[in-house]
């Protein structure tokens, strides 16, 4: 019994649900759920608050724009990226500050740019020419970063080819921007999300102290901010780099920067990534070839989408006891084949109803499920949400 229980219950750095915690949930908000625990949220946070000090971070909405991670980031004194028009209206209906945020999308409709400015975000992200021509009717209203590519072939996810310009065409693009009597506040980059290591963090820190001063020195504006984007990593079922360690090397990097400099990050799956399981049910199961196909209420259409946009794979198990394990596939509810969340698991024999739980599933996950065959979203339930609540929705 011991060894089955301690197989089945997850190590407690990945999250602290209990199995009753978990089926108490469901009975009152029904099924599929992603659990956010605001707690964990804070840890996060402060985490990487405590491994980059002076560091401003603005919580890049994108992974998980939910209220209750928008408030508890917002309770801890932190600020915001946002990319969107919709995002723009989800902090300004939830009170949030704009001058805590910054708009990062490199590329905006017009109808985008003049949103966020007449909600009171100030500063907005180029990297390109066409790009600061759309801000010459808000002068006095924005503020630029420019943002710099550095092109990481080997990420799962290399940002740096869909945006952000050559650093060897940064001056040139900077020389245009002052022509056009643009305010320039610094520079910007993202390397990549879930950054195996920190090398591309540092190599572009690198370049862009180096560009910061060249632009300082031909009076191109202030030149004053660099934002070192996200991509701090979380671990999957195994454990990650410790953060503090991830970001020794940066914290040596920034230590060179001009005291004038203002740096800060956009976190986004640090933050969200660990604080959310998703709980799904099994909806009905057949014996196929020798293996059980259980069939859940979520799937890949649904908070599973990572697994194919984000290249994730969360680890699940069943909240079953048993000592017999059998060869299972869990499958997502939709009719289409490639609805298939994992094959060759080995899991108790399951039931209808019996819940299944994916851990570390807060980023990019939710935030891009569909509602393909009109399976319904997982309902988003948030506990912790005050510091000290133990366990309160
Ligand atoms: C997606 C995104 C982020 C968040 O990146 P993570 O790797 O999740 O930390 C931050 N900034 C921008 C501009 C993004 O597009």
């Amino acid at each position: 019994m011991q060894t089955t229980r301690r197989r089945r219950s997850a190590p407690r750095w990945i999250d602290p649900f209990t199995p009753e915690h978990i089926r108490r949930l469901v009975a009152e908000f029904g099924s599929p759920l992603l659990i956010v625990d605001c707690a964990r949220v804070r840890a996060q946070y402060r985490n990487l608050a405590r491994a980059l000090p002076g560091v401003d971070l603005h919580y890049a909405l994108k992974p998980l724009p939910h209220a209750a991670v928008i408030e508890t980031i917002r309770d801890e004194g932190g600020w915001f990226d946002l990319a969107t028009t919709g995002e723009v209206q989800l902090v300004s209906r939830l009170g949030i500050d704009p001058a805590r945020c910054i708009h990062t999308h490199p590329i905006k409709r017009d109808a985008d740019i003049r949103n966020a400015v007449h909600a009171g975000v100030r500063v907005f992200v180029a990297d390109n020419i066409d790009e600061l021509e759309k801000f010459i009717p808000w002068r006095g209203d924005a503020e630029l970063l420019l943002r710099v590519s550095f092109r990481a072939p080997g990420a799962v996810c290399d940002l740096s080819r869909k945006f952000g310009c050559d650093p060897e065409a940064l001056p040139t693009l900077a020389r245009r921007a002052r022509g056009l009597g643009l305010v320039v506040r610094g520079l910007s980059f993202h390397v990549g999300s879930q950054a195996p290591n920190a090398l591309k963090h540092l190599e572009a820190i690198e370049t862009c102290l180096r560009l910061l001063g060249q632009a300082r020195r031909e009076r191109l504006g202030p030149f004053d901010t660099l934002d070192i984007g996200g991509g701090f990593p979380i671990g999957y079922g195994e454990r990650a780099p410790e953060i503090g360690r991830f970001c020794a090397p940066l914290r040596a990097a920034l230590a060179k920067l001009p005291r004038r400099v203002r740096v800060i990050a956009e976190p986004g799956r640090y933050i969200a990534g660990p604080a959310a399981i998703g709980v799904a049910s099994v909806m009905g199961r057949a014996e196929r070839e020798g293996h059980w196909w259980y069939y859940l209420d979520d799937g890949l259409y649904g908070s599973y989408s990572g697994q194919l946009y984000d290249h994730a794979r969360y680890p699940v198990e069943a909240l079953r006891d048993g000592e017999e394990r059998l060869p299972s596939v869990l499958a997502g509810p939709t009719c289409d084949s490639i609805d298939v969340i994992a094959e060759n698991l080995m899991l108790p024999r399951l039931k209808v109803g019996d819940l299944i739980v994916g851990r570390s599933m807060g980023a990019y996950t939710w935030a891009s499920a569909s509602e393909f065959n009109f399976f319904p979203r997982a309902t988003v339930v948030a506990v912790n949400r005050r510091p000290g609540d133990a366990g309160g929705v």
